[in-house]
Order: C-alpha cells, then structure tokens, then sequence
C-alpha cells in the first residue's frame, strides 16, 4: 500500500500503518496532538552589518572595519496547543524580533548602544535580553558570524 499522507496527520482514507500512542492519549483517538506537549520551535533571521572589534590583540584581524552576512536563530520553547497545533505562530516571532532587526540591519554594529565590542557571544546575549521581555518562551540565541563560527546564548 502506498501511503502518501504525512504521518500524524488525520486522512480520511484508511488507518496508516503505523500510530504510536503518545502519553495522555491512551483511549483517546480525536486529538492528533495530546495536550502539554513541550517543545522547541525556531525561526530564523539574516541580516548584514559591519563591525570591527575594538579589544583584540594588535594585527588582529577582526580589529579593522569589515562587514558579515550575520545570521542567527530564535528559539521559542513552549507547549503545543492541542487545537492550532503549533507552540506560537512563526509570524509573531518575526514581528516581536523586528525592532532588533530593524537596528541591527545595514549598520555598524558597533555605534549600536550595548554593541560597542559586537563579538559573536556580545551580540547573542544583546538580542537575548531585548527579545526576552516580549517573548517569554525564549529558550536560545543564536548567532553565525561566519558560516563555520557563532555564538549560541540561553540566558544569565
Ligand atoms: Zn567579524
């Protein structure tokens, strides 16, 4: 039999092959999600920017002025809710880390308030704490400088 239907989600043709019962669903057979089911989701960002690090050793260099493809990852960590499916809507982590975007985005990192050293680890925790007030689920920050080096943050 070929099954093209994704597994977990309800079809109306015939039972799939496999459906694991999940805690909280024993008995239960309406719900596609159990309730309470903790999970991680994240949402990812790209921005550019130029920045140079002002304490690094002389020659160093990072100390002269150059610019990144910075991009990073929002992680939101919460229950799913047992009718949208879904921990939060992506949309709205987009909307709640837009203000840093918009700050951060073609500009010099380092005239930015807080972002006077803006290293990989620094810019991680900056967007941490502004980004924590309005999303409380924040689970994790993190940041690629490059495309093998970054930082990763999960809160003081
Ligand atoms: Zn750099």
């Amino acid at each position: 039999m070929l099954l093209t239907a994704c597994p977990g989600r309800q079809t109306a043709g015939p039972p799939t092959a496999r459906r694991v019962a999940l805690p909280g669903t024993v008995g239960q057979n309406t719900a596609a999600v159990p309730e309470l089911v903790p999970m991680e989701i994240f949402k990812e960002f790209v921005f550019e920017a130029a920045h140079r690090l002002p304490n690094v050793p002389p020659g160093h260099k990072c100390a002269r002025l150059h610019g990144h493809s910075w991009r990073g990852v929002i992680y939101v960590r919460g229950d799913i809710d047992p009718h949208t499916g879904w921990i939060m809507d992506f949309a709205d982590i987009k909307a709640r880390f837009d203000p840093l975007y918009q700050q951060l985005d073609h500009n010099y990192l380092n005239e930015i308030e807080g972002l006077e050293n803006p290293t990989s680890e620094v810019l991680a925790r900056w967007i941490w704490t502004r980004l924590k007030p309005s999303l409380p689920q924040l689970a994790r920050v993190t940041v690629h400088e490059t495309c093998t080096s970054g930082a990763i943050y999960e809160g003081p």
